[in-house]
């Protein structure tokens, strides 16, 4: 089983999980910049994190065997600290950067004037960079979040095909579904979304713009439910195909449109990928 993560938190991470996730058949990973739990005061603070994220992170990935990629921006929660607001001004030199395949997390955490401005400014930037965006939504109050993070995003004139929304569940993805968007799916240990929902959803929905991640960071996580969910997938009479088609072809086909996706040292494993987005060695 091969495994693209599109949505995990190396940095909170330890070695003994990427030996971990190698052994489990993870290959890729996308790793969003995000909220790091103490708050940031400053705008330098956040140029240390990018820079980590497209540099340090990829190097620890890599002595695991496993291709790290990143996507960047200001996150919906501290798009509300004024202190962190001129982020918005950093962002350019890093969604230029070859390692980053899009702008995210983006969205909403407790839908105020101040994420409304972050949320529409990052999706122009997408627009602007020709990135996919990577948005989240908020944990409470998903259903509403949702429906108003879905608006924004076509008054925004991205195309909805280059736009994943994550954390939903069984609520919230009929209408992500309809809007044209990907659907993202983070796997937890304990609340929100399980391997056992996630297949039923599978079932229902369909493996078509489907997203399946452990989004695993400081908090309680398993970098591993990516491989759980492959498992109930095939316990529950899915094909091997099917589980490659959700766990590696989907994110492979949806950060490849950022054309700076980059499994070439992967040998076989880019080679059997018929897209034309993905960058090959030496190019
Ligand atoms: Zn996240």
């Amino acid at each position: 089983m091969r495994i693209f993560d599109p949505h995990i938190h190396m940095t909170s991470r330890t070695t003994d999980d990427y030996e971990a996730m190698a052994a489990a058949g993870v290959r890729a990973v996308v790793e969003p910049a995000f909220w790091l739990g103490q708050p940031r005061t400053n705008v330098g603070a956040f140029a240390d994190y990018f820079d980590s994220l497209v540099g340090w992170e990829p190097y620890r990935a890599s002595q695991f065997g496993i291709r790290h990629h990143a996507t960047i921006a200001l996150n919906p929660k501290e798009a509300n600290d004024p202190r962190c607001r001129d982020v918005l001004d950093l962002l350019p030199r890093y969604l230029a950067k070859d390692g980053v395949v899009a702008v995210g997390e983006i969205g909403y955490d407790s839908m105020t004037p101040e994420e409304d401005e972050a949320f529409a400014a990052q999706l122009a930037l997408a627009i602007e960079f020709e990135l996919p965006a990577m948005v989240h939504t908020p944990h409470r109050d998903k259903a509403r979040g949702t429906t108003r993070t879905l608006d924004v995003v076509a008054e925004s004139g991205i195309e909805p095909g280059r736009v994943v929304v994550d954390h939903l569940n069984e609520v919230t993805v009929g209408q992500v579904r309809e809007s044209g968007c990907w659907m993202g799916f983070s796997i937890y240990p304990d609340t929100k979304m399980s391997p056992p929902r996630m297949v039923e959803i599978l079932k229902e929905h369909g493996l078509e713009r489907m997203l399946v991640n452990s989004a695993a960071d400081w908090g309680r996580s398993d970098p591993l439910l990516t491989r759980a969910t492959g498992e109930a997938m095939l316990a529950a009479g899915f094909t091997a195909d099917d589980v490659d088609r959700v766990l590696w072809r989907n994110p492979v086909e949806f950060y490849g449109q950022s054309g700076r996706l980059d499994l070439s040292e992967l040998g076989e494993v880019a080679a059997t990928f018929e897209g034309s987005s993905i960058k090959r060695g030496g190019s």
